[in-house]
């Protein structure tokens, strides 16, 4: 039986508590408690018919990483299920950030000034004050949104200090073809330094690995809902592409 047969005879219910236990064991393996770590379960390009079984199941926190799709999918799921909170986790257009405070509890990409400061702008208009991350760009990559490592500190300085913002923490999505431990690291010592407590990072492939290097938060997709088959390039997150 090959994995792709195995996952369709499983239950998104079933991989989530599959995913569950494994976070409690990596947290346990860390000297730290399951409660520390928070688990984003990515619906991007899932249906409601597959959000819902995840939703019965207790989980109440959501990734999307496509505003629009966001606002086609949850409106409804959220009419029904009042506590879900709902995390952005791509990049966010300065056109889209209207829409995006209105939907979105949490905002994890926040990746260069003038997003910053049209979020800053959008909360003091709609009173409305999602958490927020920045998005850190530790591979330098130039193909992928995030704010360079050694521009970090000085990003950090101004959302705060001059833009106000309620900055939670960092966000990163490492190299897909690198060791992740030093990207998790990086994250950490940049947010450390900075007083920030959030740690978002890791995915389906490596999470463990992250909560062991810290993670406050993992957003796994393909592990509890299956393999992404549609969407543009089935929404990789390693397509920093603006969207
Ligand atoms: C799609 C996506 C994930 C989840 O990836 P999986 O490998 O399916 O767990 C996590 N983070 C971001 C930013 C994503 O776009």
């Amino acid at each position: 039986m090959n994995t792709s047969e195995k996952s369709e005879t499983t239950t998104v219910g079933e991989r989530l508590a599959l995913v569950r236990q494994r976070i409690a064991r990596a947290a346990e393996d860390a000297g730290r408690r399951f409660g520390d770590v928070t688990l984003v379960c990515v619906s991007k390009t899932f249906g409601v018919e597959d959000i819902l079984p995840a939703l019965e199941a207790g989980e109440r926190i959501f990734g999307e990483n496509r505003v629009q799709e966001a606002k086609a999918k949850w409106p409804a799921l959220k009419a029904r299920f009042p506590d879900a909170e709902l995390h952005l986790i791509g990049p966010l257009q300065s056109n889209k950030v209207r829409e995006a405070v209105e939907l979105f509890d949490v905002i994890e990409t926040v990746d260069r000034p003038k997003i910053a400061e049209a979020l800053a702008a959008e909360i003091k208009r709609s009173g409305r004050h999602p958490r927020l991350f920045i998005e850190i760009n530790t591979g330098a990559e130039p193909q992928k949104a995030g704010v360079l490592p050694d521009a970090a500190d000085a990003f950090i300085a101004h959302c705060v200090g001059t833009l106000g913002l309620d900055i939670a923490g960092l966000m990163c999505i490492p190299p897909e073809n690198e060791q992740r431990s030093p990207h998790f690291a990086l994250l950490a010592d940049i947010a450390g330094r900075n007083g920030l407590g959030g740690l978002s990072m890791g995915m389906s492939a490596d999470f463990e690995l992250a909560i062991q290097l810290g993670a406050t938060h993992v957003r796994v997709g393909s592990a509890i809902f299956g393999a992404r088959t549609h969407g543009a390039a089935a929404n990789d997150p390693h397509d920093g592409a603006r969207g």
